[in-house]
């Protein structure tokens, strides 16, 4: 058995590297609202 990887996330989602929260990947992560390091999006902060 061979378990070398790290907090695997789920098939089809990718971590941002911004929050950290689970995102799609190659899409604008909705948390922070950025992509690729990028902000992209205006996101309301409660
Ligand atoms: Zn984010």
């Amino acid at each position: 058995m061979r378990r070398a990887q790290k907090k695997l996330t789920p098939p089809g989602l990718a971590v941002c590297p911004q929050c950290h929260e689970p995102k799609l990947p190659h899409y604008t992560c909705l948390n922070c609202g950025t992509y690729k390091g990028q902000a992209v999006i205006q996101v309301e902060e409660a």
